[in-house]
C-alpha cells in the first residue's frame, strides 16, 4: 500500500511516500521537510499568517519532490494523506485542499489524518511497536500521555494544565535572550551549567494523575533571574541547567504515574515510546531510559527526524487507516482543534471496555475545563510571552 502524506499544521511544509507491506512493514521512500524556522525567527515564534503562506509558495514543489524521490507517480497511490488538524488552521486549510485536489484529480481515497495520532503511531512505522504502548508526546504544541490502544482508540491518561512543555523551553530561551527555536539552545547552555545553583519548583510532582503544569516553573525561573540582572554567561547556563533538571524531573514522575494508570487500567504496555520535538533532548532521554529500565518497560524513541513533525508520520498513519477501510470524504473540514479522543477507528473496539465504575476518557474529558483547549498554539498570534522580556 502506497500513501502520500502532506504535513503543514505549524510551521514546516512536508509531504512523503511511504509504502506499508501486508506484513505491516514500512518502508519511506521519501521524506521532504521545508521548515521555515528562518521565516519565524524573528518573532521569537511561529506567526500563523506567515506560515500559511510559506506553505502555499512551498507545498507544490515540495509535493513533487517528495513523489520524484519515491520513483513513483500519482496514479500508483493507494491514498493521499494530509494533516487535517489540530494545529494552526491557515496551514491545515492549504494540506488538506492539497490533498484533497490530488485525490480528487487522481481518483485516490482521501485520509484526513489527526496530526497527533501521526505523532502516536510513528513507534510502528520506525519499530514496529505493537499495540498497546504508552505515549510521552512532548513538542512545541502537545504535552500528552495517551494509552495507545490500536487505530483511532487512544486514552488521553494526562496532558498539560497551561504550557506545552517545548513551549516552555522556548519561553525560557527568549526570556535569556538565546533565540527561537529555545529547546536545542538551552539544552546547549545547561550542560555547561550547574543544575544545583537554583532551586526551581516541580511542578505536579507526587500528585495521583499525570497531568503536567509548566507556567510556575516558568515564572520562578523569570523572578530568579530578574533577581540577578544583568546576566552573566555563567548565570545564562545555569539557569537552563537548574530549569531542565526541573523539567526532566517532572516529566520522569509524571510518566511514573502516567505509566501506573496504564497498567491499572488496560494491563502491561508492550513499550514506553517517546515523541516530539522535546524527545530530542539529551538529558531528557537520559532520564527515560534510566525510568524505563527501572520500571521494567521497554523504552522506544523514534529518531528525531520523525519525533518532530514530518509527513512521513502522516503518510503511515494514513496507511494504518486504510488498511482498516478508514478513509475520508471530500468536503471533511479542516480543524483548528481536534482532541484525539475525537478520532475514531474500526469498529469493535481491540481491547474490552474499562470497568463498570472506572472513570472513562469521556468522564476524565469532562471533568476537565480544559477538553477542547488546543495543544496546538492556534489562538497564539505568536507562540511567545508577552510578558517576558530578554534580561541578558
Ligand atoms: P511543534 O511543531 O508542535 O512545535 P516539533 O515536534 O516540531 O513540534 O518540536 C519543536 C519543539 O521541540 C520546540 O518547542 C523546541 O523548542 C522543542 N525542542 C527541540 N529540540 C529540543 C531539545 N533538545 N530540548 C528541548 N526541547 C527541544
Ligand atoms: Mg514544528
Amino acid at each position: 500500500m502506497l500513501v502520500l502524506g502532506i504535513e503543514t499544521t505549524c510551521d514546516e511544509t512536508a509531504a512523503a511516500v511511504v509504502e506499508r507491506h501486508d506484513d505491516g512493514r514500512a518502508v519511506i521512500l521519501a521524506n521532504v521537510v521545508l521548515s521555515q524556522i528562518a521565516e519565524h525567527a524573528a518573532f521569537g515564534g511561529v506567526v500563523p499568517e506567515i506560515a500559511a503562506r510559506a506553505h502555499v509558495e512551498a507545498l507544490d514543489l515540495i509535493v513533487a519532490t517528495a513523489m520524484a524521490d519515491a520513483g513513483r507517480d500519482f496514479g500508483a497511490l493507494d491514498g493521499v494523506a494530509a494533516a487535517a488538524g489540530p494545529g494552526l488552521i491557515g496551514g491545515v486549510i492549504v494540506g488538506l485542499t492539497t490533498a484533497k485536489a490530488i485525490a480528487m484529480v487522481h481518483e485516490k481515497p482521501l485520509i484526513a489524518v489527526n496530526h497527533l495520532e501521526a505523532h502516536a503511531l510513528t513507534a510502528r512505522l520506525t519499530d514496529g511497536t505493537a499495540f498497546p504502548y504508552c505515549l510521552f508526546l512532548a513538542s512545541g504544541g502537545h504535552t500528552q500521555i495517551v494509552a495507545v490502544r490500536g487505530v483511532g482508540d487512544y486514552v488521553r491518561l494526562g496532558t498539560t494544565r497551561d504550557d506545552a512543555i517545548g513551549e516552555a523551553f522556548d519561553k525560557t530561551a527568549k526570556l535569556l535572550g538565546l533565540g527561537y527555536p529555545g529547546g536545542p539552545r538551552v539544552e546547549q547552555e545547561a550542560a555547561k551549567g550547574d543544575r544545583g545553583r537554583f532551586i526551581l519548583p516541580r511542578p505536579m510532582i507526587g500528585r495521583q494523575d499525570a497531568d503536567f503544569s509548566l507556567s510556575g516553573l516558568k515564572t520562578a525561573l523569570r523572578l530568579e533571574a530578574e533577581k540577578i540582572a544583568p546576566l552573566t554567561d555563567r548565570d545564562v547556563a545555569d539557569l537552563c541547567a537548574s530549569f531542565q533538571a526541573a523539567v526532566v524531573d517532572m516529566v520522569v514522575d509524571r510518566l511514573r504515574h502516567g505509566l501506573r494508570m496504564f497498567r491499572q487500567r488496560f494491563g502491561a504496555p508492550s513499550a514506553l515510546v517517546a515523541a516530539g520535538g522535546v524527545a530530542a533532548n539529551q538529558a531528557l532521554r537520559h532520564a527515560l531510559l534510566e525510568m524505563a529500565a527501572h520500571d521494567e518497560v521497554a523504552l522506544v524513541v523514534p529518531p528525531p527526524a520523525l519525533c518532530t513533525d514530518n509527513a512521513a508520520m502522516i503518510a503511515w498513519a494514513g496507511a494504518e487507516r486504510l488498511v482498516h477501510g478508514l478513509h475520508d470524504t471530500l468536503d471533511t473540514p479542516p480543524r483548528a482543534r481536534w482532541p484525539l479522543s475525537q478520532v475514531t477507528g474500526p469498529a469493535a473496539p481491540a481491547f474490552p471496555a474499562p470497568h463498570a465504575g472506572e472513570r472513562t476518557e469521556q468522564a476524565i474529558a469532562t471533568d476537565s475545563t480544559e477538553t477542547d483547549k488546543p495543544e496546538a498554539p492556534a489562538a497564539d498570534a505568536i507562540r511567545s510571552d508577552a510578558a517576558s522580556s530578554v534580561i541578558a
